[in-house]
């Protein structure tokens, strides 16, 4: 058995921001013996922009990593919310305050630049995390020694089992660990499919060096939100203000046939222009500038809520337990918040022995799964408030719109709305996690 937590044998399944940041924190406790796998080749992510709000930013900074991501991100200092079809705004909301009320300010930036800063704070510990790429994990296995199959993608290796102290399903919305910890339990709890999907688009700024007004939005700082009946695009500088992020949401057509298995497809320029073909001429101005055969569409699903992210030695991280519709801007926040409560409450075990790390992994889901969870549920009644079609609910939502116009009540966009940034922004779930750790693991 292991002598003291640090030397542990941690298994994580999954390189996104959850699984990442598990390896670091867990490496920054003094764990070193962290193996980490991926199905995919290396981090490619796909080009798209990632809101960095300030509840992720103190994780990082924490984490030694901010520094790095903050210096290639947008600084993030107002917010307008305009009706799609004019581009009349509802509602203008100033955002500078939240660098004084909550330590850091809400920045925006490339993906890639994200899953980067985390990827190159888990290379600074090479005796601690080792990393096992295009290696996908089937056929999970729980108990005190939890193990899987790591099928490597070179069909010229075999496939070999591990075993772990913990693992940690890290493995996204697909998450195999999940599928085998519900059927292991017979917990039902399906995919949701939420009728909703995303085009992602980025416009570099050479391409609108002749369009002053797309210039000065991707020059700026700040963030646009045009919406209309059912659909809506977020829009916002990332990468120092060369590239004009773009993610929208729109029913879902292309993939309502298509298999549960199935969540991106490249999609049809002329069929993305004709769903926002009511906006506005600057917006498909914008759209417009999408290289022909570049426009990708995700699908947006969710699951329903799990009783449970642990069992025994094996505890979910992410997506694979708590995915969201993107309209809070949280998912990717949401799981690095997991990944630094992972990292407290193992460093924090009194002994190694299995029902510990099942105590403690039980902890970080008392610490997080309601928190996620509430996040998940008021992303999804921003999205119904922003789609709303004409009607009584339109008509009062407009008027808490115009309300917010005089500096009066609360923001129907719930991302913009300053009690649902200090739910969000102002709790610190690593301080929680180190403060409540003995009271949570005693009870
Ligand atoms: C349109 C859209 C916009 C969004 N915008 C934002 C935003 O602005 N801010 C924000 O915070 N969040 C945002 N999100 C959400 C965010 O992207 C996710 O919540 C976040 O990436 C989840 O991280 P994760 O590590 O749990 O999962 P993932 O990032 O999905 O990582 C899971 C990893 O596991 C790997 N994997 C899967 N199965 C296996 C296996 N069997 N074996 C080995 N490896 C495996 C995958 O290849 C992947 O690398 C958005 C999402 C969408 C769809």
């Amino acid at each position: 058995m292991a002598q003291s937590p640090q030397d542990l044998k941690v298994a994580i399944l999954g390189a996104g921001m959850g699984g990442l940041t598990c390896a670091l924190a867990l490496a920054r406790e003094g764990f070193k013996n962290i193996d980490v796998y991926e199905t995919a080749h290396d981090l490619g992510f796909v080009g798209a922009g990632i809101q960095l709000a300030p509840n992720m930013a103190r994780v990082l900074d924490r984490l030694g990593v901010w520094k790095q991501i903050e210096a290639e991100a947008v600084n993030i200092v107002e917010t307008s919310v305009r009706v799609g079809a004019t581009d009349a705004e509802l509602a203008h909301v100033p955002l500078e305050y939240i660098a004084d009320t909550y330590g850091y300010p809400h920045m925006v930036g490339h993906r890639s630049s994200l899953a980067n800063g985390l990827y190159q704070g888990c290379l600074r510990h090479p005796d601690a995390i080792r990393f096992h790429f295009a290696t996908t994990a089937q056929d999970v296995t729980f108990g005190s020694k939890p193990s899987f199959k790591a099928v490597p993608r070179d069909t010229t290796q075999e496939p070999y089992r591990v075993e772990a102290d913990v693992l940690l399903g890290a493995d996204g919305i697909k998450s195999n660990t999940r599928v085998a910890m519900l059927d292991l339990l017979g917990i039902q709890a399906g995919v949701k499919d939420t009728n909703q999907a995303a085009y992602r688009i980025m416009i570099h700024k050479d391409q609108v060096k002749d369009d002053p007004e797309l210039l000065a939005l991707i020059s700026g700082n700040k963030v646009t939100r045009w919406i209309g009946e059912k659909r809506h695009i977020i829009a916002y500088p990332v990468s120092n203000n060369t590239i004009y992020n773009l993610s929208t949401t729109q029913p879902d057509i292309n993939f309502a046939a298509a298999t549960n298995a199935t969540y991106t497809t490249r999609g049809d320029k002329s069929v993305m222009l004709q769903v926002f073909g009511d906006f506005c001429p600057m917006v498909q101005r914008m759209l417009g500038y999408v290289p022909e055969g570049e426009v990708c569409e995700w699908k947006l699903r969710v699951h329903e809520p799990l009783p449970t992210w642990v069992h025994e030695s094996v505890a979910l991280v992410g997506d694979s337990c708590h995915p969201t519709l993107p309209h809070l801007a949280q998912g990717a926040a949401q799981a690095i918040e997991d990944g630094a409560v992972i990292g407290k409450v193992l460093a924090k075990l009194p002994d190694t022995t299995p029902a510990s790390i099942h105590k403690a992994l039980k902890v970080y889901e008392k610490i997080r799964k309601n928190r996620a969870y509430a996040l998940v549920e008021l992303a999804a009644a921003s999205g119904r408030a922003l789609h709303l079609g004409d009607g009584a609910a339109k008509e009062e939502r407009d008027k808490q719109f115009a309300a917010l116009r005089e500096g009066k009540g609360p923001v129907p966009d719930k991302w913009a709305d300053a009690d649902v940034q200090r739910e969000i922004y102002g709790v610190d779930v690593t301080q929680e996690a180190t403060e409540r750790f003995d009271e949570l693991f005693a009870a």
